[in-house]
């Protein structure tokens, strides 16, 4: 399979290139040439199958051309011990738990696999020298991709985060790992990070030195692997009888997560449409409204993971349905809260039904209750574990969740981090004596 750029300025790739570079010449995101359809006998059997059965044709049809059955099927069962159920939450409601993984969160998903296809094309290489993954995390990024890449031979994780700035769970998630992941604790704010990382791409002298790549959701392998997760909320709501008339809600921020969905419809899963949930943070919404894309400084919300501004697979989306704001519309709905409203929504939806709702969960159940139509049934991503962010879900429903034993292991863990100033020339010093 062939990828070309969103920006139509570089060279076209394959799907080797795509990975190990993440963004084209030309600042695009990369994008498949085509998109194979899945026959009619895989969706009229798909009930019978398991969430791994279901991955792994999927992923076939996607990257079966590039990569070694054998291979393509380890990498998608070594990503996947954990299941993804849809849980009912109230009345024709469900939420699609997307919080099983090793941190708790659905960004698990895509770091593995984009950890496990990074190795294997690697391999291939000649003179195969270890890959250097540079992340900038807030918090939830950095624990998925540094449990994503852990142990994984050949690469090595830098986590660079805001010193004082994540969550004491969060910290503990990459800073207690070892291995393969070193914590880098930026005396500055998240920009700072961000910005050590675009220094140290751009860096001739660096880059002569190591080989570097990056780790987000701009990389086709980090979120095309998400399309496993909406065939498996269809098959498990056929399972119910309840898969007719259904309308997939996405908690939004990069809208990596909603992208694959929609991949996964022009593939042929019979989902009737769509609603993107945003925090205050509206960018989509208004596009939806107005066909005028303008992105903003991003505001700080109780979802923060979703604060996003200037959604990067928002490209994708667009490229996809050929630009077309009607034909957006016409599949893609869009809705905004803001911190009161999801305050409320969570309190509701637990003394409702008794589910307890992270802010970023909040926004999906909302926006089904809001916008649901008679004959439909909904399905609504929960992004996270409450327990992720527990002080807040705590504070704001008057309870105290129950932590995991997974995310309890990372906290008796031994926190390491490597103390470094927002100044390049300290961290490209760093990097030089590695
Ligand atoms: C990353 C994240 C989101 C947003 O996903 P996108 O793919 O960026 O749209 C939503 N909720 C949680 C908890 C996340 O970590």
């Amino acid at each position: 399979m062939n990828y070309y750029s969103t920006n139509n300025q570089a060279p076209i790739a394959d799907l080797h290139k795509a990975v190990v570079k993440g963004l084209a010449e030309d600042r695009g995101l990369y994008m498949p040439e085509k998109i194979n359809k899945l026959p009619k006998e895989f969706f009229d059997n798909i009930e019978k199958m398991s969430f791994q059965e279901i991955a792994y044709t999927v992923a076939s049809a996607f990257f079966g051309e590039d990569v070694d059955p054998d291979a393509l099927h380890d990498i998608v069962y070594d990503t996947l011990q954990f299941d993804c159920p849809v849980v009912n939450v109230k009345d024709n409601i469900y939420t699609l738990e997307l919080f099983h993984g090793p941190t708790l969160a659905f960004k698990d998903v895509g770091a593995r696999f984009m950890a496990r296809l990074l190795q294997y094309f690697i391999k291939q290489e000649n003179n195969h020298k270890e890959v250097n993954v540079l992340v900038a995390t807030s918090g939830d990024t950095g624990s998925a991709v540094a449990n994503g890449f852990l142990g994984v031979d050949g690469i090595h994780v830098y986590v660079l985060y805001p010193k004082g700035k994540v969550s004491p769970i969060q910290e503990c998630q990459f800073t207690t790992l070892g291995k393969n992941i070193t914590a880098i604790e930026v005396d500055g704010v998240f920009d700072d990070c961000q910005a050590l990382v675009k220094n140290a791409f751009m860096d001739a002298e660096l880059n002569e030195h190591m080989k570097l790549t990056s780790a987000n959701s701009i990389n086709v392998a980090r979120f095309l692997p998400q399309a496993f997760y909406y065939f498996n909320a269809y098959a498990r709501m056929k399972e119910q009888g309840k898969a007719d008339n259904l309308v997939m809600c996405v908690p939004s921020g990069n809208f990596g997560n909603i992208c694959a969905a929609l991949f996964g419809h022009e593939m042929g899963l019979p989902i009737k449409r769509f609603i993107a949930a945003n925090n205050a943070n509206d960018i989509f919404y208004n596009y939806l409204q107005t066909g005028k894309y303008e992105p903003k400084p991003s505001k700080q919300t109780l979802a923060n993971a979703m604060d996003v501004g200037d959604p990067s697979n928002f490209a994708r989306i667009y490229d996809l349905y050929g630009k077309s704001h009607a034909k957006i519309t016409s599949l893609i709905s869009g809705a905004t809260y803001s911190d009161e409203q999801i305050k409320a929504t969570m309190r509701e939806c637990h003394k409702d039904s008794g589910y307890i709702l992270d802010p970023h969960g909040a926004c999906g159940y909302q926006a089904l209750k809001d916008g649901l139509q008679a004959g439909e049934v909904g399905v609504f991503c929960e992004t996270a574990h409450p327990a992720k962010f527990k002080e807040k879900v705590d504070d704001i429903l008057g309870i105290d969740v129950a932590i995991p034993e997974r995310l309890a292991a990372f906290m008796r863990g031994e926190k390491q981090s490597v103390a470094m100033t927002k100044n390049f020339a300290d961290f490209k010093a760093y990097l030089m004596k590695r």
